[in-house]
Order: C-alpha cells, then sequence, then structure tokens
C-alpha cells in the first residue's frame, strides 16, 4: 500500500483543535473578502515573526466569522466535515472563553451547537479553552459557570495562551474543581516556555495530557519524567515550526519523543491559519522525520488511548488499527 493510501486508511484522531484556528477557509473569506487565497502563511517555509504576529492573524479570522452561535455551529459542521473526509473518528475541539465572553454569547449554547454539528460516526469533545492571560476573568460566578457546562455536555477544560504571561498557579483551584465534577483538564506548555514552565504545569495542575511540550526536548530528566508517567503530548509539527518554537525545522525532534516510549500524538491545532492538516502531518512524520507506516499508527493508538470513549469503543478502534497494519 502507499504511504499516502495507508494513511487515509487509518481511523484517526484529533486532540489538540481549536475552533478558533479551525474556522473553514470559505466561511472566513466570506466575511473578509479583501484576503487573498491563498493567504501567505499556508505556504510552505513560511514563518510568522512572533507569537503576537501569530495571534494578530487569528484574530482576524475568528473575529469576523465567530460571532454568534448558528456561527459556531456552522463552523463546527463546516471543520467536522473536513475531519470525516480524512477519517478521523474522534475529535476534541476548544473554544476561546475569552472570546465566547467578549461576543456576549451563553456559553451552554455554544457546546450544544457544537455538539449538534457533530457527523454520524465522529465523536467530538467539546473543552473550553481558558487563557493564561486572562486569570482576572475567573471571578467566582463565573467558575461555577464554567463548571456547571458538563451539564449541557462540556468535556472538559484546556487552558492556552502564551506561557510565558502567566504561570499556572492562577488556575489549579479552577482545575481541581473541574476534576471533581468529572471534567477532563489539559494544559498547554513547553511550546513558548522551556522545561520548568512544564514542569510547573504538571505540578500545580495535575493534567496528564500537554498540548504540545516539544521543548521537553531540553530537559533530559523531564524527558524520563514523561515517559514514566505515561503523560501525553499532543504535538503539533507545522505549528511549531510555523511558530518558531523550534529554529531548525529539518531538525524538529518528535521522532527522539517516540524513541523514548512517551505517548505522543499528532495534531494540527489551528489548521485554517497554519494551511495544515492532519493526513498532511502524518505525511510530513513518514517523509522528513523518519516514521514508519507502523509508527503512524502507534501515534493513532497513542490518542484512542487518551481519547474519552467508551472502553467497547476504544477496543474496537484499536482493533481496526490491528488490522490495518498486519495486512
Ligand atoms: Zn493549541
Amino acid at each position: 500500500m502507499q504511504h499516502s493510501d495507508f494513511i487515509q486508511a487509518l481511523p484517526k484522531a484529533e486532540l489538540h483543535l481549536h475552533l478558533e484556528g479551525a474556522v473553514p477557509w470559505e466561511m472566513v473569506q466570506s466575511r473578509a473578502q479583501s484576503w487573498r487565497s491563498p493567504p501567505p502563511w499556508w505556504a510552505d517555509g513560511y514563518r510568522f515573526d512572533s507569537f503576537s504576529h501569530f495571534a494578530q492573524v487569528i484574530r482576524s479570522c475568528y473575529e469576523s466569522t465567530l460571532t454568534s452561535v448558528e456561527n459556531y455551529y456552522q463552523a463546527a459542521q463546516g471543520l467536522f466535515k473536513s475531519l470525516v473526509a480524512q477519517n478521523v473518528r474522534y475529535v476534541e475541539l476548544s473554544f476561546s472563553l475569552g472570546h465566547a465572553l467578549s461576543q456576549k454569547l451563553p456559553l451552554s449554547e455554544i457546546v450544544e451547537a457544537i455538539r449538534d454539528a457533530a457527523p454520524a460516526h465522529l465523536t467530538v469533545q467539546v473543552f473550553c479553552g481558558v487563557s493564561r492571560s486572562r486569570p482576572q476573568l475567573l471571578q467566582e460566578n463565573l467558575l461555577e459557570a464554567i463548571l456547571n457546562l458538563h451539564r449541557p455536555g462540556l468535556a472538559g477544560l484546556d487552558l492556552h495562551g502564551d506561557e510565558r504571561a502567566q504561570g499556572p498557579a492562577p488556575f489549579a483551584h479552577l482545575f481541581a474543581q473541574a476534576r471533581q465534577r468529572g471534567l477532563a483538564t489539559k494544559a498547554h506548555a513547553g511550546e513558548l516556555a522551556g522545561p520548568p514552565s512544564m514542569q510547573a504545569t504538571l505540578d500545580t495542575l495535575q493534567v496528564t495530557r500537554i498540548e504540545h511540550g516539544i521543548r521537553a526536548i531540553e530537559d533530559d530528566g523531564l524527558m524520563s519524567r514523561l515517559a514514566a508517567q505515561a503523560i501525553t503530548l499532543d504535538l503539533c509539527p507545522t505549528s511549531n515550526i510555523k511558530l518558531r518554537v523550534v529554529e531548525d525545522e529539518v531538525a524538529y525532534p518528535i521522532k527522539q519523543f517516540h524513541q523514548r516510549g512517551i505517548r505522543i500524538t499528532v495534531s494540527t491545532d489551528n489548521p485554517t491559519i497554519l494551511g495544515c492538516s492532519l493526513t498532511g502531518e502524518l505525511n510530513l512524520l513518514a517523509e522528513h522525520f523518519g516514521f514508519s507506516l507502523h509508527d503512524l499508527a502507534q501515534l493513532q493508538a497513542n490518542a484512542f488511548q487518551a481519547a474519552l470513549i467508551p472502553a467497547a469503543r476504544r477496543a474496537e478502534l484499536l482493533a481496526e488499527l490491528d488490522s490495518i497494519t498486519s495486512n
């Protein structure tokens, strides 16, 4: 089987995806018609000047599109269609709490709209993205409102934003409360800051899922900890390369994590801004970073192990992966 056919046939999961950076391009263009297609940031070799440059671009995409609950539904529907076409079976999708509040939209209706947009054969788990840059949002009444989103179907909380701006401490109470109520928790770290930020995030928030985490490569002790504690890292190669998290794209160290036995998965982060897809990321790993087809299947197995799905469904997906790799 050709690499690309094998990758397409794999049942897949995306664990690290933000709706704000995944609004379908047609929807963005219909509201910002002055933007030329394709935008410059899709080009191979394109690199953002800085994280704030990236933040400015992504803001201009979602500020003109995610302005009503109906728009959230439409954006999620278009995104899910593209995931199904790539044979993605499971997705964890975050929406930004800060943006939803700025639009004065009811959080529970956003959660319901995203869930309602899920097609058959795609399991969708919705996460509320809390920004490190805005701990002041977490007033007691809002905190309770976030935790109560479990009832309309929120799966969990995701800490995102610039980890250089704020450490994890202001969010420890929220994350502990969330877990007590049965919500899942995960956090971005090891992207814009190095190993100490990752260590602090693991210790303070007690998460077992880290989004990014590629900069753990700078600390051998941390690499050992990640393997020993079975921490899952949801890595996004194109995102890290285009945002200059690693300076040398040829030496992007993802294979070293896999070889150390660290449970890694691969995702697209913000595909509309970065011009990437999940199948594209898997092809990149095969073509440039030395991943065998068996390795790529293992990454999907890692993702299904971390997925919030019933044990019977997990067993089904893992059996499907086995049947593809043994053919
Ligand atoms: Zn992210």
